[in-house]
């Protein structure tokens, strides 16, 4: 399962040289205060990548001052918003400059397609500072007219220390969707990359600096969730945390911050999205959506659309052609271009989603295509299919973050209404139809926070996204996304000169 070559390079050309693997504090890089380090793995060969620094508490609190002091008497929120915006832009340009080297850290970190990395990822992070940087100068507030004598303003003021927690299925696009709007807002912050996935992020904190953001100001600490991101959601210190990840975890961090400061929370959590095809869709699209929904990224996506409901007249068809056209789904080297499909991330991921594939053939979900692993190194898994899945089967109802994909055969738009909904989770849904009605319809019933009409996995800079329900609350991308970095302050003084 080794790709050979990508054009004129060798994958082994491919690979850069891995320049920075030490915790990110204050400007500079350092080795943890206990000297500790853990391995970051490469999930196409199993082998150790690098040996990166692993943050403890006490590197949280180094960093942590850091932030505190950049904010409290640093520049970054006291520049105009013209001059952040500057090296905002800056940042980008240098993104972009250094865009194979950073979707290459991504493809040995992740197991991502290097190709997309290239077209997508990285120019996305690079317009995602920019989309944050168009927008650092026009923060403002509104002018009050009161019903006394009495006038008032609005200041719009950034919120602090942030502490932003991300997980690894996205690593550059959660980066850059956390830190460019704190930045744009005036904040400074620490990020805690996933401990699988360490890489691209310290090489994004050597970028901002490089651009001119000043230290302090961004800073990274690497290490795993119960130690680093735990010291994070429970500092006093830190005004808000940000954090994208399981739901499990994402109870743990709103009970830090209730028991430390009562810091601010935003919560991008785990989905089991429903994607809706009616009887009127047209077959060709309907099966090309619901194969990208469950297998682009390798099903390592919290929007999947892992619950594939299909309406009883096209029901047999979908399956006849879905399954053709998962027969020519390529799974291999991610530094492959003819890849779709790369290795899961790591070996407890790749354990977890072929458990949940014995439970889909224990409950007595057919097996379509797929259900093994693939090659003999690396956690390549095949795309899978279940069919005739009922709602109460735990491959119905479970995140399982993989390329497994369930269908379930519907008859009514009532019904489907009702059984999309019947889940904890409230990330997106997928509308197949070519009926304007029932696309309004049911756009409107189902409570979840992106619908997709006759189109999936559609986001973008200016398209606000994140979860209603357990998938949680908050939104990331959008003006929606720069608003939760800042605080209203209400201003108010009488119009003339009267007495109080
Ligand atoms: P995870 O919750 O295990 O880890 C996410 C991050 O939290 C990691 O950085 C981890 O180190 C940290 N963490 C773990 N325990 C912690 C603790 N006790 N305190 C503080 N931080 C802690 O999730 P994961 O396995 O890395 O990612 C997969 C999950 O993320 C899925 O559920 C997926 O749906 C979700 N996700 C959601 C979105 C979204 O936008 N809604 C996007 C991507 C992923």
């Amino acid at each position: 399962m080794t790709g050979e070559s990508n054009g004129k390079l060798t994958v082994k050309e491919m690979i850069p040289e891995i320049k920075f693997t030490k915790l990110f504090i204050n400007g500079l890089f350092v080795q943890s205060l206990s000297g500790k380090t853990f391995e970051t793995i490469d999930p196409r060969t199993e082998e150790v990548i690098a040996e990166v620094s692993e943050g403890s508490k006490e590197d949280v609190d180094l960093a942590v001052k850091a932030a505190r002091d950049a904010f409290d008497n640093g520049p970054w929120p006291r520049f105009s918003g013209a001059q952040r915006r500057r090296i905002m832009m800056k940042l980008a340009d240098l993104i972009d400059e250094n865009t194979e080297e950073l979707a290459a850290l991504d493809t040995i970190d992740a197991g991502k397609l290097y190709h997309l990395g290239k077209a997508i990822d990285i120019p996305g992070a690079a317009e995602t500072f920019r989309y944050y940087a168009g927008a650092a100068d026009k923060i403002h507030g509104d002018t009050l007219k009161m019903s006394t004598d009495y006038q008032a303003y609005t200041l719009l003021e950034p919120v602090g220390v942030v502490g932003h927690i991300i997980p690894w299925n996205f690593p550059t696009q959660m980066f850059a969707m956390k830190v460019a709007p704190a930045l744009a807002a005036g904040c400074t912050m620490i990020v805690k990359p996933a401990e699988q996935t360490p890489l691209s992020a310290l090489f994004y904190a050597h970028l901002a600096k490089l651009a001119g953001v000043p230290d302090g100001v961004v800073n990274v600490v690497n290490g795993y969730g119960p130690v680093a991101g735990a010291a994070l959601t429970s500092h006093m210190d830190v005004d808000k945390v940000c954090f994208t990840g399981s739901t499990s975890v994402g109870r743990l961090v709103m009970q830090a911050a209730a028991l430390s400061n009562l810091k601010q929370v935003t919560l991008e959590l785990g989905g089991k999205s429903p994607i809706i095809i009616f009887d009127d869709a047209e077959l060709d699209k309907a099966v090309h959506l619901a194969l990208i929904g469950n297998l682009y990224n390798k099903g390592e996506v919290c929007a999947a659309s892992s619950r594939v409901f299909v309406q009883e007249g096209i029901y047999e068809q979908f399956l006849k052609k879905l399954q053709e056209k998962t027969k020519s789904w390529v799974v291999g080297d991610p530094f492959d271009p003819n890849s779709q499909q790369g290795p899961q991330i790591e070996k407890k991921q790749y354990d977890k989603i072929l458990s949940y594939i014995e439970h889909g053939k224990r409950e007595g979900a057919i097996l379509l295509t797929g259900g093994k692993p693939l090659g003999e190194k690396g956690y390549y898994i095949e795309p899978t299919i279940f069919t005739d899945v009922k709602d109460d089967m735990i491959i119905a109802k479970e995140e399982i973050f993989g390329p497994v994909m369930s269908i379930l055969k519907f008859k009514t738009t009532e019904e489907v209404i009702k059984r999309a909904n019947a889940t904890t989770y409230g990330l997106v849904a997928g509308v197949i139809t070519n009926n304007l009605n029932t696309a309004n319809t049911v756009s409107r019933s189902i409570r979840a926070g992106s619908i997709w009409i006759n189109c999936y996995y559609v986001f973008d800079r200016d398209t606000p996204f994140g979860g209603y329900k357990m998938s949680g609350y908050g939104r990331d991308m959008g003006m929606e996304g720069l608003e939760k970095y800042l605080h209203v302050k209400t201003v108010a003084t009488p119009i003339y000169n009267t007495p109080w």
